[in-house]
């Protein structure tokens, strides 16, 4: 049977894809290698993983009737929350007919004869579809390090993507974790009572600062209902997709007194104020960025007892900001406990894990549960694992060997009829991930309705002219930035990946913003597609 559209995964963008699709009338399928919807808030179950973005900021926007139902009880929602939420909103819409589950796209391939891709979904079988839309996720391939005897340990070991399924009782466990990135910083603040021992082996320690959560009462809630439209047009404008807008008074305008006040009000702010809502130089200047960064340290200073541990929580390779910035709950304070270790493994490496736990150039420290924080093959990684072989038949994660080259990051040159949600140079990456989603899930249906429509139009791709426009509209968004010159995955960095030391130019998300991206997009929509190469 030949379908209309075939969306890839069920996390936040794959459902609303799945909703527009069924609602155009058109005949779609949902498939999803895991055994449930939810993505990334299925996948993610560790203690202490909540948004870092503020909730009623996160949740779709698309239905008021859905706005107007749903309470988010905590500014920054847990992830329990957050999956029940995205349940709700598959079954309130009926979506779940449409999602087939255990399904793992192993490869697709154009037939250009018949303009329709073939996808090989394992056990012999295939599905042919029009038009194919990828909803993969940006963080959905996890890495883990290369140890010696990784495989010996005689505990519970996982990635934290893994985390078992099943309740996993850590009190009166002896923990270790490696990796201190958003996740590791999440878990640390949120099991450090609990557990009788926690061994925290850092390498390269992560600005951090608080999230300032508290719940949301039926009342706040009700205000929240009535500033929807208020709130959805505020994130469109930011650069970040927040409610927190660059303070643009001028950071030199300021004196140091002024300046600290202010610091002072935005680290007791809640989510990204502390970035989105600072003075933009912070992101640029050296200099802004290091008294900003000083005032940061100074803050982990006062609140981690032991200035020797405090020294080595606070970056010295970095500034505040030039990493993804982890939001914490309790992490400083979690190193003011006794039982609680941090082991810098820059200066005494892992040299391997053994049936009793981690065994360090110093020492062996014995564990009952070990977890691997260690972040993910972001933005490109998904593309790496399917084989996807365009109109001129060669691979698409060849060509994108030294680094993704897109359209608006919802388009590649060579893949016909082939869209991405939240996809590499998208503006999704490094902002509130639903309100880039929502972009491209509007603009990828309303391109897919009008060439239902039309039998002229069987087939789309950027031209490569205009995809190499974009591709250095891109480069050209991480020019001014002192994040392009940190070690993070925003710069492509995965120390567990052959290449990807971060020393090399590749620019896997957008940084233009997302007000920017979406005017540009905009613009050339209406210059009719201006970049779009149609076919008969
Ligand atoms: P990450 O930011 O990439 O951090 C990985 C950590 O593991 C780093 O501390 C890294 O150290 C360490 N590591 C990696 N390989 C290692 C090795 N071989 N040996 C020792 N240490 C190693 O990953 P993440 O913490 O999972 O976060 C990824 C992204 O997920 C975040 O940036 C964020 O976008 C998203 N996230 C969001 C939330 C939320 O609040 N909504 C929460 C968690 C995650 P080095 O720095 O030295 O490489």
């Amino acid at each position: 049977m030949l379908l209309d559209v075939v969306v890839i995964g069920a996390g936040v963008g794959g459902i609303y894809q799945i909703k527009r699709a069924v609602e155009a009338g058109w005949n779609a399928l949902l498939v999803e290698a895991d055994d449930d919807l939810g993505g990334t808030w299925y996948r993610n179950r560790y203690p202490g993983c909540r948004f870092d973005s503020e909730s009623y900021t996160y949740g779709y926007s698309f239905s008021p009737e859905l706005l107007d139902e749903w309470h988010w009880k905590e500014r920054f929602s847990p992830q329990p929350e957050n999956l029940k939420y995205l349940n709700y909103v598959a079954d309130k819409f009926n979506l779940r007919p449409h999602m087939r589950f255990n399904t793992r796209v192993k490869s697709l391939a154009w037939l250009a004869d018949e303009a329709v891709w073939e996808l090989d979904i394992g056990q012999g079988e295939r599905l042919r579809s029009r038009f194919v839309v990828s909803a993969m996720g940006p963080l959905s391939v996890p890495t883990l390090p290369d140890l010696p005897g990784m495989d010996t340990f005689a505990g519970r070991s996982f990635h934290t993507y893994h985390w078992p399924k099943e309740s996993l009782n850590l009190a009166g466990k002896k923990v270790g974790i490696i990796g201190t990135g958003a996740t590791g910083i999440q878990i640390i603040g949120a099991i450090a009572e609990e557990v009788e021992a926690l061994t925290v082996f850092q390498r390269r320690p992560n600005w951090s600062s608080p999230l300032n959560n508290s719940p949301i009462s039926e009342a706040e809630m009700q205000q929240i209902r009535g500033r929807y439209p208020e709130i959805f047009a505020n994130c469109a404008a930011s650069p970040s997709g927040f409610e927190h807008m660059p303070d643009r008074r001028g950071f030199h305008n300021l004196s140091p007194e002024e300046r600290r006040a202010f610091w002072d009000e935005l680290y007791a702010t809640p989510g990204f104020a502390i970035l989105a809502g600072n003075f933009t130089e912070v992101h640029m200047d050296p200099q802004a960025n290091r008294e900003l960064s000083e005032y940061i340290a100074d803050r982990i200073r006062q609140r981690v007892k032991d200035p020797a541990v405090a020294e080595q929580l606070i970056p010295k390779d970095h500034g505040f900001g030039m990493q993804r910035l982890p939001l914490e709950t309790r992490y400083f304070e979690a190193y003011n406990h006794d039982h609680v270790e941090l082991v810098n493994i820059t200066t005494s490496p892992i040299e391997c894990v053994c049936a009793q736990g981690v065994q360090t150039a110093e020492k062996l420290y014995e564990l009952d549960v070990l977890i691997y924080a260690t972040g993910f093959d972001a933005i490109t990684g998904a593309f790496e694992h399917v084989d996807i072989t365009g109109r001129d038949g060669q691979l698409l994660k060849d060509k994108w060997h030294n680094g993704p080259q897109t359209w608006y990051g919802l388009m590649t040159h060579g893949c016909p009829n082939f869209f991405m949600l939240a996809g590499p140079q998208s503006a999704s990456g490094a902002a509130n991930f639903p309100r880039g989603i929502e972009v491209s899930v509007d603009w990828v249906s309303q391109l897919i309705e009008m060439m239902m429509g039309d039998s002229e139009l069987r087939c789309v791709e950027p031209e490569l002219g205009a995809q190499e426009a974009w591709v250095e509209e891109v480069a050209q968004s991480y020019a001014p930035l002192l994040l392009s010159k940190g070690k993070g995955w925003f710069v492509g960095y995965n120390s567990n990946l052959e290449g990807r030391d971060g020393t090399t130019n590749r620019y896997p998300a957008y940084q233009g913003g997302g007000a920017r991206y979406a005017k540009l997009l905009n613009a050339a929509t209406q210059a009719n597609y201006e970049g779009l190469r149609f076919g008969g």
